[in-house]
């Protein structure tokens, strides 16, 4: 279901305890030489509608197309919203849905750099609506982390933005958007052992990066080690991972309001 197709009534018919909202997020950035800038919010709204249907009793909501990318405005295109505007912005829609009533929202996230954003929002709106609603995020490449690993074939450092795994992904589901003749890899070096650029990559440590000095073409792994196959097997794995999800967090316990 895409919530913008539906209409009030169908909305008033919806299940409130067992119906999952999804929120979609993601960015309106550079993303290397051959793929849109809209990457990241189109991949986190299609995987989200395909685990919606695949899981069922689940809605998604038209995502906010823009992201936290500052760290990319050194590239022509890239546009970016401050922190805060980001976290009121998800604030303002999640409050509408507890106010409709509604029990169990996901904030589905398709770009590393909202993540910061998302464990505030996570801490936050699960204080604001304890009681009311369970409101989990997650980052959806990060859901499905084992099975992305089994599928990938560059090393550690060739899956990081506008790399195998996102252009793999664009490729499967908007190969016109993809030019893949212009196509760069880079394998940056981020400067220490404690550093990572792969999108599955593990560090303790957090730090801004600026892409502009990590990589010229802004790509971050290897994009001539995507196609449309492995998008289609890498959609599968996390469409899959989501909708088992969805279908877990609908009987998370919610708690009784505070007295
Ligand atoms: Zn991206």
């Amino acid at each position: 279901m895409r919530w913008e197709e539906l209409s009030s009534p169908d909305v008033a018919a919806l299940d409130r305890e067992r119906t999952v909202l999804m929120l979609p997020l993601g960015s309106v950035e550079q993303h290397g030489k051959h793929m849109p800038l809209g990457t990241d919010t189109m991949l986190a709204h299609a995987v989200a509608l395909a685990a919606a249907a695949r899981a069922g009793d689940a809605a998604v909501l038209p995502p906010p197309w823009f992201g936290f990318s500052a760290h990319h405005m050194r590239f022509p295109g890239s546009i970016t919203l401050r922190a805060e505007t980001l976290t009121a912005v998800a604030e303002d829609i999640v409050g509408s849905l507890v106010q409709h009533g509604f029990r169990r929202i996901l904030i589905v996230n398709g770009h590393g750099g909202n993540a910061g954003v998302i464990d505030v929002l996570a801490s936050t709106l699960g204080h604001r609506f304890y009681g009311a609603a369970r409101i989990a995020v997650l980052t959806y490449f990060q859901l499905a982390r084992q099975a992305i690993a089994e599928l990938r074939r560059s090393k550690p450092g060739g899956m990081g933005h506008a790399c195998e795994f996102e252009t793999a992904m664009v490729q499967h589901l908007r190969p016109d958007l993809v030019k893949i003749e212009n196509a760069e890899a880079a394998y940056p070096d981020p400067g220490s052992a404690y550093l990572t650029t792969d999108l599955l990559g593990a560090s303790a440590i957090r730090i801004y990066h600026d892409f502009a000095d990590l990589s010229p073409s802004g790509t971050l792994g290897d994009p001539s080690l995507a196609s449309p196959e492995a998008g289609a097997a890498f959609f599968e794995a996390v469409a899959d991972a989501l909708a088992i999800f969805i279908d877990d967090f609908r009987s998370w316990r919610i708690p009784e309001p505070r007295a």
